[in-house]
């Protein structure tokens, strides 16, 4: 998804595609971590350790440009969005997260992972807290009621157990397909009912495209450079 020939794939899938589509994304957030956050103090005067953040977070900007091309597609024939992070990591404040957010409309949602069956290796639950922004309104509903309760003890989450934080747990996945399943399930019979009425404000996407149209002139403007290597 840093590459043109990356993104034009992609977007062929979505302009092939007859049913309704979301889009499920998280894109690489080492940037703005927490644990970068104490890390950075420390490699402040370190120019290796200033090079990769910055490497980063170019990375992360050329991954966003893209994912918002893509997003554009899928919301331009009524698909959805499901955009996650941690919850309190720093790249929700970046300006291209802020303007995504805004330009899709999207809702946020909280979660904790402890709620959901995330676990250590001993089974003592984790607080991973999750941040959902998302089109989907069942997604909203379902997750917000999915928070830490206070009943428990939480491990302490470092070293390898923050490594398998990165990991969904079985009741999350379960979850949020169920969502989409409902909303999937509620736009066909929309659809069907109001067959002949084009889709999304100055589209003229009327239905699916089976072609290899390479991005618009517009969409490659707007796609940065491929990242090198
Ligand atoms: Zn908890």
């Amino acid at each position: 998804m840093t590459s043109v020939e990356g993104v034009s794939i992609a977007l062929k899938e979505v302009r092939a595609a007859t049913g309704h589509i979301t889009l499920f994304a998280s894109l690489p957030c080492t940037w703005g971590s927490t644990m970068q956050n104490l890390w950075k103090h420390r490699g402040r005067s370190n120019p290796k350790y200033q090079r990769r953040m910055a490497d980063l977070l170019l990375q992360l900007r050329q991954l966003m440009a893209n994912f918002v091309i893509l997003a554009k597609a899928v919301m331009d024939k009524r698909g959805d969005i499901v955009f996650e992070w941690p919850a309190y990591n720093r790249l929700w404040k970046q300006p291209e997260t802020m303007a995504m957010v805004r330009e899709f409309k999207l809702d946020m949602v909280k979660l904790h992972g402890c709620a959901l069956g995330l676990t250590d290796t001993q089974g003592v639950p984790i607080k991973k807290p999750w941040c959902f922004a998302t089109s989907i309104p069942e997604v909203v509903k379902a997750f917000s009621v999915r928070l830490c309760d206070g009943s428990h003890e939480h491990a302490v989450c470092t070293g390898p157990v923050l490594k398998n934080t990165e990991n969904y747990s079985d009741e999350m996945a379960r979850v949020v397909h169920k969502c989409i399943h409902a909303r999937a399930c509620g736009w066909s019979s929309t659809t069907s009912s109001s067959s002949g009425t084009s889709g999304g404000a100055g589209s003229s996407d009327s239905g699916a495209r089976h072609d290899d149209t390479p991005p618009s002139p517009r969409e490659r403007r707007l796609l940065p450079r491929e990242v090198g290597g």
